[in-house]
């Protein structure tokens, strides 16, 4: 495709920072949205189930609900759907993807959903060798999974990885606090097990990246028993969270998953309708920004938790429920698509994959189309490299991020022929990436009241899903299992 195949543009919105042609939002203009003119009143319809999100936890559990023959109602804050699944349209046909991107063996419930939605797969590119980048500016090719470091810290990292899989075998993914050693593994946060026992600096760089790179969050800020329970809920394995997750893309964007379910929920989808109170009574009253209410007989709300914990409730939350909202900080991740005429990491042998003990891209992946045009490279900005660039502007995050694609692939990639970013941080209604994490603490004195139903309110979201907690899989089926336990309270 040629220079002229992407208009140039230069777009800002909320934190996303673009610079190529097409749509900037999925929104489907098909969909409803609330205005002066559908102003309701709590006096009107009384629905069974009201969805609070048009994610795929919301948009899955409205599924449920409709097809058990109940009525719903979908109500979203912004003006399209898919919450932190966001395709950006490089061509026709052909997107970037700015928000939740792979699935990978095992996601069984976001496959499965894609065959029956009609959304097809495609391996991501992995021909030829990947590259590791030293603190000290040496580039290296290599095959295979594990970047070539020295020997010692090669048996240090199988050490690791086999240590941390043997730990989370005790913990229960749906209720980690019960396991054994919870009270010792929960006071303690990933950076202080990673520094009493790692002792070379390659290893521990390699595995701190790994944990930034599962949370978009320093090691620092998460409690082990976390980790344990994400190794858990993906099968037992921590190569399952860092390697073949991100195997397998969607033809034309994940988005296309919520945009569909959206389409066939039709107007039971309610675009721009921000809820900031829920009342509970005789049955649960939604009270959106611009003075409309909706009722409704139960509520799922699946906004992420920290935004939970900022609509105001009456009467107000369990104690424990909203003191556990209040630590579920989102991690911060700025996710970077440059698009370039051909791959041409590829004619160097390589598949566009970096790893890099250096910032602020420390990860990259080949993020072509199936075809392989245009070309794409993806990389992400995690933690405190993505938090370097809140008080600096876009042009210079966009100079940072193409400096980093050119220390890996070649002075080639300073010249894209588009860019396109996005600052999860900086999105009113998700407020950071990749999800929520639970600091030191939380999990052994809290546990997770969202589990439980409050009064006719359930919760449901990826990040408290028992199984693939954190991806696409999660929501879906955290979004199915609200709706099951909604519909059955009724
Ligand atoms: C950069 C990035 C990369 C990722 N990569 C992957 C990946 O490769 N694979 C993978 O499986 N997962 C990935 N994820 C995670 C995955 O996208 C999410 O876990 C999943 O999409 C979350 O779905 P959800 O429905 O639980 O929440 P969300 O998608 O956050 O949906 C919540 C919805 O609630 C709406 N909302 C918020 N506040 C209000 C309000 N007050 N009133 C009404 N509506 C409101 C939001 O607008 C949103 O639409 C990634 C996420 C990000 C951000």
């Amino acid at each position: 495709m040629g220079r002229e195949g992407i208009r140039r543009r230069e777009l800002i919105a909320g934190g996303m920072a673009v610079v190529a042609g097409g749509a900037l939002t999925g929104a489907d203009g098909t969909l409803a949205a609330e205005g002066p003119r559908s102003r309701r009143s709590a006096g009107g319809r009384l629905y069974d189930v009201a969805v609070v999100g048009a994610g795929l936890a919301g948009l899955n559990a409205a599924r449920v609900v409709r097809d058990a023959g109940r009525s719903v109602i979908v109500l979203e804050a912004r003006q399209r759907v898919g919450g932190r699944n966001l395709d950006h349209e490089i061509a026709p046909g052909k997107v970037v993807e700015l928000g939740g991107e792979w699935a990978g063996p095992g996601q069984d419930r976001v496959l499965g959903l894609a065959r029956d939605l009609g959304v097809r797969t495609f391996a991501t590119y992995s021909r030829g060798d990947s590259v590791y980048f030293r603190a000290g500016g040496e580039l290296q090719a290599y095959s295979g999974g594990i970047p070539p470091v020295d020997p010692v810290s090669l048996g240090e990292l199988a050490t690791t990885i086999a240590e941390l899989n043997r730990m989370a075998t005790s913990v229960p993914v749906d209720a980690p606090w019960t396991a054994p050693s919870a009270f010792t593994w929960d006071r303690q946060t990933c950076q202080t097990w990673i520094s009493e026992n790692i002792s070379s600096p390659v290893a521990r760089n390699l595995t701190e990246l790994a944990i930034r790179s599962v949370y978009g969050e320093e090691p620092k800020q998460i409690s082990l028993l976390d980790l344990l329970q994400a190794i858990g809920s993906v099968g037992g394995d921590l190569n399952t969270l860092i390697g073949s997750s991100q195997s397998i893309r969607f033809v034309g964007g994940p988005q296309q998953l919520s945009k569909i379910l959206a389409r066939r929920l039709g107007d039971a989808v309610r675009m721009g309708v921000a809820i900031t109170a829920i009342s509970q009574g005789t049955d649960v009253t939604l009270h959106s920004t611009a003075g409309n209410s909706y009722r409704a007989r139960r509520a799922i709300v699946t906004v992420p938790k920290t935004l939970a914990g900022r609509i105001t409730f009456d009467p107000p939350l369990p104690p424990a429920l909203d003191q556990f909202l209040q630590r579920q900080p989102n991690g911060s991740v700025v996710k970077v698509n440059a698009i370039y005429r051909t791959p041409f990491w590829r004619e160097k042998g390589l598949n566009g994959s970096a790893t890099s003990e250096v910032g602020p891209i420390r990860v990259t992946y080949d993020n072509s189309p199936p075809d392989g045009f245009p070309g794409v490279l993806v990389g992400f900005m995690e933690g405190d490299d993505s938090r370097a660039f809140y008080g600096v502007g876009r042009a210079a995050r966009r100079r940072a991020a193409l400096a980093s694609f050119a220390r890996y692939f070649g002075p080639e990639a300073l010249r894209p022929i588009a860019y396109v970013d996005l600052d999860w941080a900086r999105e009113p209604f998700t407020r950071g990436a990749y999800g929520s994490i639970n600091p030191p603490g939380v999990l052994t004195s809290l546990h997770d009241p969202t589990a439980e139903a409050f009064g006719a309110l359930h919760y449901a979201s990826s990040d408290s899903s028992a199984l693939w907690s954190g991806y696409m899989d999660g929501a879906i089926r955290s979004g199915e299992q609200a709706a099951a336990a909604a519909l059955a309270s009724l």
